[in-house]
């Protein structure tokens, strides 16, 4: 059985969380990403190609006469309460410290803000690399924004909001996420520059062409999901120290060679050779050469199972039935060992993919994989 996970009407989402205040402001809405290619490249001054999603996450604002923030989220039994000069680093546990965590930056940023209600309610699915932690942090920081009466530069929002998801929610973040929900564009991926943080529509049509994206939540997540993040980026981290160099963006095939680590050499090689397959893919697609472009997902796919080790067999299953049953390419996207995996697919085999795929899973005893439709869609903005 395919499990179709719907964006639903964001109309009727924010007309729905504006009632539950008394007085909403406005409700802000900022989505999930998924990334073309580029995995592991952010934190390595490298490229990444993300496209934002239609599934977003919702946040209601009402200003407060008192200096307090309450938070509430449909997705969460608890709900969230402090005076603002209460919220630091190491102050907030569990999900709402990506909300507190972003007053927190916006106030280090120098922003003066009101006491507020917040309510949110998300569809983008949680922990299934899809970025639904930067959908939050994103519509969050709008909300405020609003109720503070400022409207920050957008690349300023990105460095607030990377510095709550790091600081005050303890997750270390390269920027990409928070990047693409607050700059993405409908019908166009953003190439995303990490050595000076500039970015660059690409347009992104498969459907002019015949092809669809197949974004494919595994709905599984293993238990080294969060050392392996952090271990995989001291190991870049090492590498470049080794080699002398700022960032494994300076460094280059020639490189490999000065490694005598061979686990190193393989996670440098990771490195490498993704940031030439992104810049690879925006070639192809100005050429509108898409069996290139799946040809790259899919060497992309073999780097970060072979090289960077972060795939896993829910991944692994994915792109290979996807590849058996004609999709140009396939990769596992997003951090790694779990969450999902994208395939580029000719519109009229979709459905015979998909069914595959679920069937795999059936034949193996995994849960149904969820399927989500993914147009290139518009960046975070107010919509109600
Ligand atoms: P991903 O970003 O890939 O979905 P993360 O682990 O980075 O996975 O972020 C997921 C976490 O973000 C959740 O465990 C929760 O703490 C928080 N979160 C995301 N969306 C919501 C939401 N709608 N309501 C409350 N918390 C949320
Ligand atoms: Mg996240």
């Amino acid at each position: 059985m395919v499990d179709h996970v719907e964006p639903g009407d964001g109309r009727e989402i924010a007309t729905r969380l504006a009632s539950r205040l008394e007085e909403p402001l406005g409700v802000f809405a900022a989505p999930g990403r998924v990334n073309l290619i580029g995995e592991h490249t952010d934190y390595n001054a490298g490229l990444c190609l993300p496209i934002a999603l239609p599934h977003a996450t919702y946040t209601a604002v009402a200003r407060r006469a008192d200096d307090r923030i309450t938070v509430a989220s449909a997705q969460q039994d608890d709900r969230f309460e402090a005076a603002l000069g209460e919220v630091s680093p190491g102050a907030v546990d569990g999900w709402a410290a990506y909300v507190a965590g972003v007053a927190w930056a916006l106030r280090e940023a120098g922003h003066e803000l009101p006491g507020m209600d917040l309510v949110v309610d998300g569809r983008v699915p949680l922990g299934s690399g899809l970025s639904s932690s930067a959908a939050l942090l994103c519509s969050a920081a709008l909300a405020m924004c609003a109720a503070a009466g400022v409207d920050p530069d957008r690349r300023e929002l990105v460095t607030a909001t990377m510095r709550a998801e790091s600081e005050v929610a303890g997750a270390p973040t390269g920027g990409l996420d928070q990047t693409a929900a607050l700059l993405g564009e409908a019908g166009q991926a953003l190439l995303i520059d990490f050595r000076d943080h500039t970015t660059r529509s690409v347009p992104w049509r498969p459907a002019d062409a015949g092809l669809e994206l197949l974004v494919v939540d595994t709905r599984a997540s293993h238990a080294h999901s969060d050392g392996g993040y952090g271990s995989r980026r001291e190991e870049c981290e090492t590498a470049a120290r080794r080699l002398g160099v700022a960032s494994l963006r300076e460094a280059d095939h020639d490189d490999l060679g000065r490694l005598d680590d061979g686990v190193l050499r393989r996670r440098v090689r990771h490195v490498v050779t993704e940031v030439a397959r992104v810049s690879a893919t925006v070639d192809a697609l100005a050429g509108d050469d898409w069996r290139r472009v799946g040809e790259l997902f899919t060497a992309s796919h073999a780097s970060m199972r072979d090289d960077f080790e972060i795939s896993c067999a829910e991944l692994d299953v994915v792109v290979e039935t996807a590849l058996g049953h004609g999709a140009l390419g396939a990769r596992m996207t997003g951090g790694g060992f779990g969450g999902s995996a994208i395939a580029l697919v000719p519109t009229d085999r979709t459905e015979d993919v998909a069914g595959r795929v679920a069937d795999a899973f059936a034949d193996r005893g995994w849960g149904a994989p969820g399927l989500l439709p993914a147009p290139a869609s518009p960046g975070a903005r107010r919509v109600g």
